[in-house]
């Protein structure tokens, strides 16, 4: 059972609305895509996060063009 509160409107969190945002990385002047979670009554934001879909799809899409690569390495 949820117990978190919203800070702003001090509801009870029973779930959240994930939107895209751009974040900024400061050290690598990167932008990568985002999301952040709001609370479903006030749209206040609870937390901002690099979109960890977009993130695994791109470890995926490494994987699959390196790994071929370090297996043959790995046999020779
Ligand atoms: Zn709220």
């Amino acid at each position: 059972m949820p117990t978190g509160i919203c800070p702003k409107c001090e509801t009870i969190i029973q779930n959240v609305i994930i939107e895209p945002i751009e974040v900024h990385e400061k050290i690598n002047q990167l932008n990568r895509g985002g999301v952040s979670y709001l609370c479903p009554t006030c749209n206040a934001i609870l937390s901002v996060s690099i979109d960890p879909i977009l993130l695994s799809n791109e470890l995926l899409n490494i994987l699959r063009t390196e790994l071929p690569n370090m297996l043959k390495k790995a046999d020779s």
